[in-house]
């Protein structure tokens, strides 16, 4: 299958309000420009200085995605392009990005990321943390960026009803929060393996690599 049946095949089965966030991490240049040519507009990367590297290298018109967990010290690299920040698990890291963000004299949207796996290795907020975070005076200070809605992971199982109960968990979550920042239109959650529960349960944004791109090396 080429990047474009791939891509017209997900695209297919996507409701109309689901974004789809090709997730280009590792993968070379002519692939990217292969999907871009193919009409996708959203990118996703993990790695602060690969996305910088890439974003120098291809059309300005492609909306750049940082998803991985993303360190306080690599933010100045991404801040001038930067469309959305997915990943963000800790106050520093938004503080740094309000930081950042108002040096580029501009606003940069971000996802707050949620733990909702049972696994140890996941990064982000839980429920109650976040609830209070938002509270706090040092989070409405912030006036660079915006909190654009939330991101999770599930597990990594081939139980369909973990899956099923920890996106369920999150979508319950989003709608409470919306009520305290009703701004918020964004819920990031499902890739390649789980993106089908991840819309049943309410997912606005997708993050896809494998399914679009094919296997990552796994060294990487
Ligand atoms: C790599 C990655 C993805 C995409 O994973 P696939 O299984 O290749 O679809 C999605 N989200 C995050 C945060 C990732 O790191």
């Amino acid at each position: 299958m080429s990047i474009k049946q791939n891509l017209e095949d997900i695209r297919s089965q996507l409701p109309s309000h689901v974004t789809l966030v090709a997730v280009s991490k590792t993968k070379p240049i002519e692939l990217i420009q292969e999907a871009y040519e193919a009409g996708q507009r959203d990118f996703g990367e993990n790695y602060a200085q690969e996305l910088s590297e890439k974003e120098t290298l291809l059309p300005k018109d492609i909306r750049w995605h940082a998803i991985g967990h993303l360190q306080t010290n690599k933010v100045k690299y991404i801040a001038p392009f930067v469309h959305l920040i997915h990943a963000v698990d800790s106050s520093k890291l938004l503080e740094e990005i309000n930081k950042q963000a108002l040096k580029n004299k501009k606003v940069i949207d971000c996802l707050l990321q949620i733990y909702i796996a049972k696994e140890e290795t996941k990064f982000g907020f839980s429920f109650e943390e976040c609830e209070g975070y938002l509270k706090t005076e040092d989070f409405q200070k912030l006036e660079n960026i915006r909190v654009a809605g939330l991101m999770g992971m599930a597990t990594n199982t081939s139980n369909d009803k973990q899956i099923r109960d920890e996106f369920r968990s999150l979508k319950t979550f989003f709608g409470k929060l919306k009520q305290q920042l009703p701004e918020m239109n964004i819920l990031s959650m499902g890739m390649s393996s789980d993106h089908k529960i991840a819309i049943e349960e309410g997912s606005t944004m997708v993050r896809i690599g494998s399914s679009i791109f094919g296997d990552r090396d796994h060294t990487k």
